[in-house]
């Protein structure tokens, strides 16, 4: 089978288009991906697959091979958890209509936080909603590019050190499924969970040992280890229940075009632990270039 297998290194697990928070199309990002020698990517847009087909067309005209997947919103209490999928059944029905429940919840949530910030800001739900493309997942960044637009906030970063942080008090949490569910969901999709930056939780706290082992009893494939927002500690104490549990480590950009300062490739998956990835999914197939 391994001449089927044409993927190229370096591979880039998890992008963000304008599918959801990303600032280019798909077909924009799979083109960057070429011209950044990146062999490999994952389209991995919030809550959506909705971006699939145009990169898998893009990666085969640029010859870079296409991984799709989506980075699932889940949440423990107030605290948001993403989980990427990959290489899952986009037409599943569990997770279609769940996925679609996420989109609705972030829909109402950000008119709810528009209001609020309303209430003292010159900002309008029509600011937001031209700054989202027709479909997207609608998230906090929208309502960022809204308030830049507007010469409330410097940029998305600035907007999110002010009044879109959990703290501002406009900030509201969105429905999501708990993270168990999530990988039930993926994996009953045929697809691969991974945890995505497990460890950007302040003075490196990550998820506790009972809780992982959960995940991993219900098929959680791997850790995203290799991001930037990841802190070295929760990193070390995470390397350590990778190797107990036979967890893969997985690493990558996290791209969201302008959006965000994360450069395509700055960090990159090994090819082994993709072809790992490849062989145990039954939902779908990469788009080989
Ligand atoms: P939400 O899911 O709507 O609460 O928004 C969270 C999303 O905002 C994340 O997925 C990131 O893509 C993005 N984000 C978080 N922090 C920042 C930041 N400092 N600058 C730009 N984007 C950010
Ligand atoms: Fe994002
Ligand atoms: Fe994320
Ligand atoms: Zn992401």
């Amino acid at each position: 089978m391994a001449d089927e297998r044409r993927f190229r290194a370096p591979v880039d697990l998890h992008t963000h288009s304008s599918v959801s928070d990303g600032t280019e199309t798909p077909a924009e990002l799979v083109r960057a991906a070429a011209v950044a020698g990146i062999g490999t990517v994952a389209l991995t847009d919030h809550d959506s697959t909705a971006g699939w087909q145009d990169a898998a067309a893009e990666g085969a005209r640029v010859g870079v091979t296409v991984i799709p997947g989506m980075e699932l919103s889940t949440r423990v209490e107030f605290a948001s958890v993403h989980m990427l999928g990959y290489l899952f059944d986009p037409a599943n029905e569990a997770l279609v209509a769940e996925t679609r429940r996420i989109r609705d919840g972030r829909m109402r949530r950000a008119e709810d936080m528009v209001r609020r910030i309303a209430q003292d800001y010159d900002i309008t739900w029509d600011d937001v909603l031209a700054q989202a493309t027709e479909g997207a997942t609608v998230g906090r960044p929208h309502i960022a590019d809204a308030l830049v637009a507007r010469g409330l906030a410097e940029d998305r970063s600035a907007a999110f050190a002010g009044i879109l942080h959990w703290r501002s008090g406009y900030f509201q949490p969105h429905y999501a499924p708990e993270p168990l569910t999530g990988v039930r969901l993926i994996r009953e999709a045929g697809g691969v969970p991974v945890l995505a930056h497990p460890a950007t939780g302040s003075r490196g706290s990550v998820i506790p040992e009972n809780r992982l082992r959960r995940l991993v009893d219900a098929g959680l494939f791997g850790l995203e280890l290799d991001h930037r927002e990841n802190r070295p500690e929760g990193v070390a104490q995470l390397r350590a229940y990778a190797a107990r549990y036979g967890l893969a480590i997985t690493g990558s950009s996290d791209y969201h075009g302008a959006g965000k300062p994360n450069r395509l490739g700055e960090n990159t998956t090994d090819p082994a632990v993709v072809d790992r990835m490849i062989d145990e999914a039954t939902g779908a197939a990469p788009f080989y270039a």
